[in-house]
């Protein structure tokens, strides 16, 4: 008789899995931050110069914001205490809606606690089995899970290739079409062609939802947005276009909103499964963003300042050693990719800036393609030019120190064979 043995818990298996991903240098580990001024934190309790933040106008920061989340705890208390449909939508958030949608110029708006939770919410409340999506193969991972959670049929096409979606539009038997892109993308700061696509979605009767996450605040007429940039916003406004953004980023708080069409929000506010279900964000933050808005549009002397850093940061990025394989980005927003290649250099790179006093960090896949490991460096309107300048320098000190590695083992591998050279 046969001895069936259980099977091994594949919760015996956690352990080695992390000792995998440790190999793999896809580790990743949280740090534990303070704010130190500017663009400064205590980091793990060491201060550093910091280029992680999306915080793209310094805003998180600001006292007014503080004061006005501040005063709002008197009024409002400090939780929402239900969901909007129940009895968590508050007044500074039915405020807050009607200033978004005045602000990026669009019919009506609805606001979120948070950019993932409004993607994975939207999406399946608009599509469904049988309908289709067409998706950029660069889109946050947001707008990717929203689309599968929707069951709708995905069509990836490859990044900003608008001529490949047109050909997948035109073949496509679906009748409720949908198109997902970002409009800044996160992770290399390009902006997509807004007018170019949105034609096409007009042409073959597809909804377009773009993720501003990255251009909100920062782009267009008084940082009212990628799409307001476009001269899409307003009397030029198209039903076939959701506007998306969050507020976590250069709006310097938290949480989201989408605008648009009214009767479209209308249906949102009825089927999102993500909005319905979950307690509304606290009224307190609703009120730090009415005064955001207000800062916001009329920051020009701010959006003017970040653009002078991200001129000074290109410039002096093009007088790196070629030869490293190190090569930056297209991208005119506060977004900068520096991409590196491997896991493994791009995390001596950040380790190098980080022992140099900078916090830059290291993007991996599966954030990114494999092979295309970055430094992703996100400016701000916080940073001084001296800021810039120093991370300038020690990105300069690492490209030499790995230019001298390289020599060397050149000159190592004239007498060694030619399989020991990777
Ligand atoms: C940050 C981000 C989100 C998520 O927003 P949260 O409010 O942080 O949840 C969505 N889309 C894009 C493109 C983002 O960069």
């Amino acid at each position: 008789m046969t001895v069936v043995h259980a099977a091994p818990s594949w919760l015996d298996e956690i352990p080695s899995r992390l000792t995998e991903l440790d190999r793999a240098h896809l580790l990743r580990r949280r740090r534990v931050v303070l704010p130190a001024g500017g663009a400064r934190m205590l980091v793990d309790g060491t201060p550093m110069l910091a280029f992680c933040s999306n915080d793209y106008l310094g805003l998180a920061h600001h006292p007014a914001l503080a004061e006005a989340a501040r005063e709002a705890t008197y009024t409002f208390g400090v939780g929402a205490g239900g969901s909007p449909l129940v009895s968590g939508h508050s007044a500074a958030n039915d405020a807050l809606e009607h200033e978004l949608a005045a602000f990026v110029q669009l019919p009506r708006a609805l606001y979120f606690y948070a950019g993932y939770a409004t993607n994975t919410g939207i999406i399946p409340a608009l599509v469904g089995d049988g309908d289709a999506i067409f998706s950029d193969a660069l889109n946050h991972a947001c707008l990717i899970d929203g689309a599968r959670l929707s069951r709708a049929t995905i069509h990836r096409y490859p990044h900003a290739d608008l001529a490949a979606l047109g050909v997948a539009l035109a073949a496509s038997t679906a009748r409720r079409k949908l198109v997902i892109s970002d409009a800044v993308f996160s992770m290399d700061g390009d902006l997509i062609d807004i007018p170019a696509l949105l034609s096409l979605c007009e042409r073959y009767d597809a909804l377009l939802l773009l993720d501003d996450a990255h251009g909100f605040g920062v782009l267009g007429p008084q940082g009212r947005g990628s799409l307001a940039h476009a001269g899409l916003t307003g009397t030029a406004a198209s039903r076939h276009v959701l506007y998306m953004a969050t507020l976590g980023k250069a709006a310097g708080v938290a949480g989201a909103f989408v605008a648009g069409d009214a009767a479209l929000i209308e249906w949102l506010l009825q089927k999102t499964r993500t909005y319905i279900f979950a307690t509304a964000a606290p009224p307190l933050l609703a009120s730090a963003l009415r005064k955001s808005l207000a800062l916001i549009a009329a920051a020009d002397d701010l959006r003017h300042a970040l653009h002078q850093r991200i001129a000074q940061l290109r410039d002096g990025l093009a007088t790196l050693p070629t030869g490293l394989g190190w090569h930056l980005l297209p991208s005119s927003t506060a977004v900068q990719a520096l991409v590196i290649g491997s896991n493994e250099a791009a995390l001596a790179a950040m380790e190098s800036l980080r022992q140099q006093g900078l916090w830059v960090p290291a993007i991996r896949p599966p954030t990114v393609p494999t092979g295309t490991a970055r430094l992703r460096i996100a400016l701000s309107a916080a940073h001084t030019a001296a800021d810039v300048d120093q991370l300038l320098s020690a990105l300069a000190a690492h490209a030499a120190d790995c230019t001298a590695t390289s020599r060397q083992k050149a000159a190592g591998t004239q007498w060694a064979p030619a399989a020991d050279t990777v």
